[in-house]
């Protein structure tokens, strides 16, 4: 094929010929295309397979610059890969879409969607069209999750008891940090993520508000010294070291007055196009008396308003700083707006962009303000903690070194996730591959009955979804088969739906007994997205890659 050649000539005359971007032709299709998606999807999954479960094992990212991320979630494995293949990239987006969506599963989703591939990869050898075969996993897939929905739920909110509730709540987020590097402490996580959610959630919408609960990680202490503030933290100290380091309410009040202002503590300044003249000492001492005044009434504005600490977006000089000190008027400098927002929120404050305009009714009101300093360590950060009612609280993750504060902070967003889907809808699966055999069992039965080309998609769907269950086996270190067929059999005997994998070596398969749940919208949406993704590639017949020439 010459139409990309181009006859040119030397400088002796002489022709030759130019065969254009040879090495960059690209272009892939029918049957050969989908296979070699197939396996660049095989090749990502297994990488992150190893990630699932209880037992799985941790990855060490290392970017280009160097930096290290430890980590066992497969939405973070994966986001910080670096992919060529456009393929593999869709598996990326997949559990990207779940950890939006859900925040939790992201591992499996991934691992699910790329035995689905597999199994359609066998069932393209055998000729069937790809087509039929993503409309067959449709079917499986509504199959699956409509038994799921009807044999294999608990609904915990039953039990109308709030204790009884945050039990369950609680022992949700333990599964999710079961895989985790918190998982030594993860009692201590776990009770954080379910006060954190059940602190700021809307019970009667049953809704949680996640910019109402921060993240925020220091290095330092162990994981053990993490803990839930009520309120907000700043890394920030008082504006002077001779100001009291824990304010109390004063007598008669409901807490402690906070003035939240985002206008700096100096002189109003000349704008630049008018021109200050100082000819003489009077004029300069003039001019230093004005400056004085000014802070003074600022001050006064402060103090008649009834603040008893300041927190302010700008800075303020020596002078200003003095002043409030000899005003005991603690005062913080340099709070960030995002901050200053959650200080507003969190005390019921108003934020104000003008001292003439403070008054009793804008200030926020707390609890107390107080430094936080961490044992022999000369850093401290700032706590205002709240009243009982008000909402926003932090999560504060302690731990020696970034790499162990990141992994540790995704982690507790994982179990914060769990607990606020089951706040949203308090259905459970049970966990350990249970939910999947269940699944499995129903859509395996459904291809018996059926008489059409279905039969072999549906059988392929359920040999997918027991992936799961058997790859939960293999990291724990027992044989898959084996484990499997156990479980198949316990399923159809005793006609229950709560028997998994036990990869902790517990001595028992009830995942009930073990408390291993996760919620059912999670599994739910796992099902939905894999199969999503594995219709969409089957539908791919051909890459084009833009930017490069295709022929
Ligand atoms: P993902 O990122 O998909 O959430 P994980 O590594 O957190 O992946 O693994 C979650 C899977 O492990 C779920 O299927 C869950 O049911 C299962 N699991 C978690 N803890 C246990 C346990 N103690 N015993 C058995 N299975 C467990």
């Amino acid at each position: 094929d010459l139409s990309n050649a181009i006859v040119a000539q030397d400088e002796m005359g002489r022709p030759f010929i130019i065969v254009k971007d040879q090495g960059n032709k690209k272009r892939q299709n029918g049957i050969e295309a989908k296979k070699s998606h197939i396996l660049a999807a095989r090749s990502v999954a297994s990488i992150i397979k190893t990630s699932l479960g209880p037992r799985g094992l941790d990855k060490i990212l290392i970017s280009p610059d160097g930096d290290i991320t430890i980590t066992n979630d497969g939405a973070t494995i994966l986001s910080q890969m670096e992919l060529d293949n456009e393929i593999a990239k869709l598996l990326v987006q997949l559990s990207k879409s779940q950890d939006e969506e859900i925040g939790d599963g992201t591992t499996g989703v991934v691992v699910l969607a790329s035995a689905l591939l597999d199994q359609a990869l066998e069932l393209i050898e055998k000729g069937i069209h790809p087509i039929k075969i993503a409309n067959g996993f449709d079917e499986a897939a509504k199959l699956a999750i409509q038994t799921l929905e009807e044999k294999g739920t608990d609904d915990i909110m039953l039990n109308e008891n709030d204790q009884l509730f945050n039990d369950y709540l609680f022992k949700a987020a333990k599964t999710s940090l079961g895989s985790k590097i918190v998982s030594k402490n993860h009692d201590m996580f776990a009770q954080m993520a379910v006060d954190a959610v059940t602190s700021v959630m809307n019970k009667e919408r049953k809704d949680v508000d996640f910019d109402l609960i921060r993240l925020q990680g220091r290095v330092g202490g162990s994981l053990k010294d993490s803990k839930l503030i009520n309120g907000v933290i700043l890394d920030k100290d008082f504006s002077h070291p001779q100001m009291p380091t824990v304010v109390l309410p004063k007598e008669g009040e409901d807490g402690v007055k906070l003035a939240i202002l985002t206008c700096p503590f100096e002189p109003p300044k000349p704008k630049t196009k008018h021109k200050l003249d100082i000819s003489s000492v009077e004029e300069y001492q003039k001019l230093q008396t004005y400056e004085q005044d000014k802070f003074k009434e600022m001050i006064n504005f402060v103090k008649e308003a009834g603040a008893d600490v300041v927190i302010c977006q700008w800075g303020f000089d020596d002078e200003a700083n003095h002043l409030l000190l000899q005003n005991e008027l603690p005062a913080v400098r340099w709070v960030g707006g995002q901050e200053l927002e959650q200080i507003a929120i969190s005390t019921n404050g108003r934020i104000v962009p003008r001292f003439q305009d403070l008054t009793k009714e804008k200030l926020g009101t707390c609890a107390k303000v107080y430094e936080l300093e961490f044992g022999t360590t000369k850093d401290r950060m700032l706590v205002i903690e709240q009243l009982k009612d008000s909402k926003t609280v932090t999560c504060f993750l302690r731990g020696s070194n970034k790499m162990i504060v990141d992994e540790a902070q995704r982690a507790l967003h994982d179990s914060l996730c769990v607990v606020r889907n089951l706040v949203k809808d308090s259905r459970v699966v049970y966990g350990g591959g249970a939910a999947e055999v269940t699944m499995s069992l129903a859509v395996s039965e459904e291809a018996d009955r059926q008489r059409g080309i279905d039969q072999y998609a549906f059988r392929a769907f359920a040999e997918a979804l027991d992936t799961i269950p058997m790859t939960l086996a293999e990291n724990s270190g027992l044989d898959p088969i084996e484990t499997l067929s156990n479980l198949k059999s316990k399923h159809v005997k005793e006609n229950i739906s709560c028997v998994g994998v036990d990869c902790l070596g517990k001595g028992t398969n009830d995942m009930k007994e073990l408390f291993i749940v996760d919620p059912f919208i999670g599994k739910k949406q796992q099902v939905l997205l894999a199969t999503q993704l594995c219709r969409m590639i089957l539908k791919i017949d051909n890459v084009i890659i833009s930017g490069k020439d295709e022929y």
